[in-house]
């Protein structure tokens, strides 16, 4: 079954949003085969996010993912990647992520969307090995 790497972002533990988004994941179906809360360093949060290094919200996105911890999980299950964005909701809570989605829910501004979620097979592999090494299949 496919993996996807999740993130509860600094917002969503600071607002005490855990149990509510792990609910929400465990009543999609999706299997959390891995879990943990973490201090991000700047060193991670670098390599996590390289693809926006040449945005313009990159500086202010790494000092936001290392402001406080962030939960780390795996998710397991069929098609795990496109049911966890589907109840995630679009990257701007407003505009995109529609209502009974996380962010459609719960957050107002693009960058304090809460969650993260790999986009992508590749993307998942690439981000197991960051914050789960040897974990990815
Ligand atoms: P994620 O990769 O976290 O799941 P995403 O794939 O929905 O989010 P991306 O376009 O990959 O969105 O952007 C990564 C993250 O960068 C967003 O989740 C958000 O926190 C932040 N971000 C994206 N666009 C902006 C923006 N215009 N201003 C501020 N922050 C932004």
């Amino acid at each position: 079954t496919e993996q996807t790497l999740v993130l509860i972002k600094p917002d969503g533990v600071a607002r005490g949003l855990v149990g509510e988004i792990i609910t929400r994941i465990e009543r999609k179906g999706l299997k959390i085969a891995a879990l943990k809360l973490v201090n991000v360093s700047e060193e991670v949060a670098v390599v996590h996010y390289a693809e926006h290094a040449e945005r313009p919200f990159f500086g202010s996105l790494i000092e936001f993912i290392t402001s406080g911890p962030v939960v780390a999980a795996v998710l397991e299950g069929e098609r795990a990647i496109a049911a966890f964005r589907q109840i995630a909701g679009g990257t701007d809570p407003v505009e995109k992520a529609v209502p009974g989605s996380i962010r459609g829910d719960y957050a107002l501004e693009t960058q304090f969307n809460l969650v993260h979620g790999s986009d992508s097979p590749e993307s998942a592999k690439r981000e197991i090995d960051i914050w789960f090494p040897g974990f990815a299949h």
